[in-house]
């Protein structure tokens, strides 16, 4: 399954793109439920026959609709904050297969998922397991417990997506780890159950991976040794998807393959929290062109969508393939592709060869699902844009776009 051009169209599962440009406007973001639920089936069956659980990152992708399905799929959630697990227990998932993870947890935050009957909370700091500890005890509550542990391995990716070197601001340094857990474990409201990581996203190689698993599970040996009932470990998320096509990256089944060997025979359990990998490819923003312009000899294209919309461009100088969503035949050109805000940093594409786009046309940003409509903003004022969700040759409207008066809600004049 997969966005492919079928007669000049581009198509997903069943269903035409420019449809539902024309259906449900634009900018609008587009998910294929059947893509997202091969994702998860190929994580599923990589675990198969070994004690696993996969919590998907709801901060990839929160949209409800994405989270109910994955929810019937049978998976569990990886949250960073009491309004994902809001969205999580909406969407129908199951509060003891969430695990709560994020370097700034706040009490509000913990007392709501400990009421809810979340099952483990990574923390990430002696301050942590103290506020952690004090809220379970008011609650006459026992919190079960891994540290995030901080392995000190590059992930070799962006710096702004590395989080599992040691000058980072996440996890346990190794140093002390030992020393955090013997405090976690003498905590009267916390069991310690498991050791958790994650070291970074977007990682196209499993082998810095392979190493932190290593270092996790010669530190859960260490613990057991000190008494300490570890029975599972976290590996975090963290798998590449393929932005371009000079990217190679290993496919989930190969990657996590990888990554239970070191595991299996330690009798321990597998979590792993998965975002992009799940729901990157799944998705693509549509946007349509307004204008064309030549400054001093280059070619831009302004479309609809911006910066607010897709961030990562801005963000990270990511990479989006640009695909034209009715085949024009025009003859190419390079353009630049940005969008209508006030900034010289929204920009969503640069220097591509495209057929000539002409005003009105549609194009798709592909492989946006993951950290695509999440970061959106309405900078500009500009209301986020509607969010469709594809299943077989149906498709629906799962956000709908905001309008104005969204915008100003709960704002008011002195
Ligand atoms: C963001 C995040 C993930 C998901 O990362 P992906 O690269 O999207 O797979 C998993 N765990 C934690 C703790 C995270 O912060």
């Amino acid at each position: 399954m997969n966005y492919e051009h079928r007669g000049g169209r581009l198509c997903v599962e069943e269903v035409e793109l420019a449809e539902v440009a024309e259906a449900c406007g634009t900018p609008v973001y587009v998910y294929s439920a059947g893509m997202i639920r091969e994702r998860y089936r190929e994580y599923a069956a990589a675990f198969a026959g070994m004690p696993h659980r996969i919590c998907y990152a709801v901060k990839a992708n929160s949209n409800l609709a994405v989270l109910a399905l994955l929810a019937k799929e049978g998976a569990g959630f990886d949250i960073v904050s009491g309004g994902e697990l809001f969205r999580v227990l909406r969407a129908g998932g199951d509060a003891a297969k969430v695990v709560f993870s994020g370097v700034g947890k706040s009490v509000g935050d913990i007392r709501y998922a400990i009421e809810a009957g979340v099952d483990n909370f990574n923390c990430e700091s002696f301050a942590e397991i103290e506020v952690l500890d004090r809220v379970a005890g008011e609650m006459g509550a026992t919190a079960q417990v891994a540290l995030r542990v901080n392995p000190d391995v590059n992930p070799v990716t962006h710096e702004y997506i590395s989080t599992g070197m040691r000058e980072n601001k996440f996890g346990v340094d190794m140093s002390i780890v030992e020393k955090a857990y013997a405090h976690a474990a003498a905590c009267r409201n916390l069991r310690v159950t498991g050791v958790s990581c994650h070291i970074g996203s977007q990682m196209l190689d499993p082998a810095p991976m392979v190493e932190a698993v290593e270092r996790l599970v010669a530190l859960a040996a260490r613990l057991q040794a000190m008494g300490m009932p570890i029975a599972h470990l976290d590996l975090g998320g963290g798998l590449g998807v393929k932005y371009q096509r000079s990217e190679e990256t290993p496919s989930i089944g190969a990657a996590i393959g990888a990554l239970r060997r070191v595991v299996e025979g330690t009798g321990l359990a597998v979590m792993v929290e998965p975002g992009r990998s799940i729901v990157a490819e799944a998705g693509v923003l549509l946007a349509r062109v307004l204008y064309r312009k030549n400054n001093g000899g280059k070619e831009f294209t302004i479309v609809d969508a911006a910066m607010n919309d897709l961030l990562r461009p801005a963000l990270y100088k990511a990479f989006h393939e640009v695909k034209p969503v009715v085949a024009s035949g025009a003859a190419e050109i390079e353009t630049d592709i940005v969008g209508p805000v006030c900034e010289s940093g929204d920009w969503l594409a640069k220097g591509r060869v495209l057929p000539a786009p002409t005003s009105g046309e549609v194009i798709a940003l592909m492989t946006a699902g993951a950290y695509g409509f999440g970061m959106a903003s309405n900078y500009n004022s500009r209301g986020r844009a509607a969010e469709v969700l594809v299943d077989g040759a149906s498709y629906r409207v799962v956000r709908e776009r905001e309008t104005w008066d969204d915008l100003v809600r709960g704002e008011s004049v002195a």
